[in-house]
């Protein structure tokens, strides 16, 4: 070999050298004049290209290899021209058919003065290597093929960012996208789309990236759009020592495995029966958010069985806007590593299958089983109770208005009786006023004068009386203003002995020369007077009296309703404010507790005592204007 070439090599230094080199350089050289023919080229060349032994040097390169396209050709001109050129994987085409893959590259050569006298041409064939990747590649599907024979097993590679590298054919089938589909693409498509917008697949990776994997039971999406219920690992894969080397994710169909196993693994039988018992609804979560266990009482609070609840985010048991808090929540935990809402009760809302949303009390603990932290959720359902609660606010409500319009309903009859005086009244003075004008004496003018002012005063008494009567039936707030007590007693009795069935009674007020104003609403205080007076006469039936005493005590005025009736019965007295208790056959039992409400409302006090000689007496006191009414304006 030694003498090959030499003359065309003459004008080359230690072509010795370079050629002892060319025959042991483990590569493909090859050395070119301008024209393309062969100068040297290694042994290697040789027999990467399976050119024999035949001698190449003068040879033109396109006649040894006819098959070089123009491409190739164009490709050689560059580089003679001055360019290096390098490809890492070429296909070549050999004459006879078959294909070889190699790596080349091309640089010009230059004579002493800097001109280009050729090239040099270095490549590498990698067939042989690409083959035994190749043998690797079916290691490889039949390595898939075993594991396929493992059923309802999928296995798959993720990238750091969780988009799949590897997919097999076990995943192909579990679930009917080809790796065509899904190489390239995050792992979220495999995910049911319910707990996707959850962020389960974020939460899955970050678990895994921390501590190393991520295990947990969730449901899945096939391509066909149904879906399995699967056990999941996700393994943080270590390269070269090094961090981070993507995942590898194994998914397990349980469909078909015994809704038992579905369940929390480290609840025992014996817990489970525990847990039953108790009145209060438990739910487990994992990390992510995702149900573990569901209690036959949260069965019933939400309306969802068991199985269409576990594997999916819990927030699908809240209404909005809990339920996007609660991912951000978990979300936030899952970075912090620290929770915020152990422990204590919270009132809380959920959301049932059927829509609706209701209030219950939740607890959460922490718990560790099989090396998994999660929580626990203790839930009682609070709708009942505030429903009625509610319901018995609005009844008092209705009651309480019900009731003065009921007093009303009675009182109607008698004042439009009571109207019909002022007004018969005010009707006779006019007409007869009226003819005293005609005469035009001067007698029968002042006579008239003097009958018209008693008409006047007669249609304001009317007048009033409707008023009053309005304002006590409206709901209102408290309307404060300052009024004489001996006023509004007088006032009230007058209201409350109106109508025949209270003429038999006499009613009277009396009380002391000095009597400081108070603030009180005088429509409500008077609607007290009079409630207290009519029960006196109710009690006396006729021929007795009822006294309304007022008088002042140190800073507050006092109001005593005394009666000289049979008195309150003993067994009444404990009762006697409670609601709806009373002995009329056509009572509510009502007035004595609006009576004390509305007292109490204006900071008094209403109470009730039997005199030593028979009859009732009720008491309340109301403080005077000062401390207690001073509202800071
Ligand atoms: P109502 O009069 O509508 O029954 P109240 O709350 O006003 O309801 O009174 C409750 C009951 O208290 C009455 O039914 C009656 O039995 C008793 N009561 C109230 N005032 C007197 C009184 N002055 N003397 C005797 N019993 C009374």
């Amino acid at each position: 070999m030694t003498n090959r070439g030499q003359t065309l090599l003459a004008g080359l230094p230690d072509n010795e050298l370079l050629w002892s080199l060319l025959d042991q350089v483990p590569a493909a050289i090859a050395l070119f004049d301008r024209e393309m023919h062969y100068i040297a080229c290694s042994r290697r060349w040789m027999s990467d290209y399976r050119l024999g032994e035949d001698n190449l040097v003068g040879r033109s390169h396109y006649d040894i290899f006819p098959e070089l396209d123009e491409e190739a050709k164009a490709l050689h001109r560059r580089a003679l021209e001055g360019e290096s050129l390098s490809k890492d994987l070429d296909r070549l085409e050999r004459i006879d058919g078959s294909v070889d893959w190699v790596r080349w590259s091309m640089v010009p050569w230059h004579d002493k003065a800097g001109e280009v006298q050729g090239l040099l041409f270095v490549t590498e064939v990698l067939t042989s290597d690409l083959e035994r990747r190749m043998t690797s590649l079916i290691i490889e599907e039949e390595l898939s093929l075993f594991i396929d024979i493992a059923e309802n097993f999928a296995l798959c590679m993720l990238d750091d960012d969780g988009k799949v590298t590897i997919w097999n054919s076990g995943a192909e089938r579990l679930f009917g996208w080809s790796d065509a589909e899904v190489l390239g693409q995050p792992f979220d498509f495999m995910i049911d789309n319910a707990e996707r917008v959850h962020g389960l697949p974020a939460m899955q990776l970050e678990i895994a990236r921390r501590n190393g994997f991520y295990r947990g039971r969730s449901w899945k999406a096939r391509k066909d759009g149904s879906r399995f219920f699967a056990d999941v690992t996700i393994t943080r894969l270590v390269r070269d020592g090094q961090l981070p080397g993507g995942f590898g994710k194994i998914v397990r169909d349980m469909t078909k495995e015994d809704t038992q196993t579905r369940s929390l693994e480290a609840s025992t039988v014996l817990l489970r029966s525990i847990l039953e018992t108790v009145p209060d609804a438990m739910i487990v979560i994992d990390e992510c958010g995702i149900i573990l266990s569901f209690s036959s009482t949260a069965e019933a609070m939400f309306g969802y069985s068991r199985n269409e609840v576990i594997g999916r985010n819990v927030s699908m048991l809240m209404p909005s806007p809990d339920r996007e808090q609660h991912n951000a929540y978990l979300a936030r935990y899952l970075q912090s590593g620290v929770a915020r809402i152990m422990g204590g009760n919270r009132r809380v809302l959920g959301l049932r299958k059927d829509g609706t949303v209701f209030p219950h009390t939740l607890r959460i603990g922490e718990a560790y089983g099989g090396g998994r932290r999660m929580f626990t959720g203790f839930l009682h359902d609070l709708s009942e109770t505030e429903k009625a609660e509610a319901h018995l606010e609005d009844l008092q409500r209705e009651l309480a208005h019900f009731a003065r319009i009921n007093e009303m309903g009675t009182l109607a009859t008698a004042i439009a009786h009571e109207l019909n005086q002022p007004l018969m009244a005010v009707g006779n003075i006019v007409q007869t006023s009226a003819e005293l004008i005609k005469e035009g004496s001067r007698e029968a003018l002042e006579r008239a004068s003097l009958a018209l002012e008693e008409a006047g005063r007669e249609a304001l008494r009317a007048g009033a009386i409707v008023k009053r009567l309005r304002i006590f039936v409206s709901r209102g707030e408290l309307d404060r203003t300052f009024e004489h007590p001996g006023d509004l007693a007088r006032e009230a009795v007058a209201l409350a002995a109106t109508g025949a069935k209270y003429r038999n009674v006499m009613c009277f007020v009396s009380q002391a020369e000095a009597l400081e104003n108070i603030l009180v609403d005088r429509i409500q205080i008077q609607q007290v007077i009079v409630n207290l007076v009519r029960n006196a006469i109710d009690a006396i039936g006729s021929g007795g009296a009822v006294e309304v005493a007022v008088i002042q005590q140190e800073k507050s005025v006092r109001f005593s309703i005394i009666d000289n009736g049979p008195g309150v019965p003993e067994t009444r007295i404990a009762r006697l404010f409670d609601p709806f208790s009373t002995t009329k056959s056509d009572g509510m039992g009502l007035g004595l507790a609006i009576c004390r409400n509305i007292v109490e409302a204006h900071g008094g006090k209403l109470w009730h005592e039997n005199g030593s000689a028979g009859g009732a007496t009720f008491h309340f006191i109301l403080p005077e204007p000062g401390e207690e009414f001073d509202d800071g304006d």
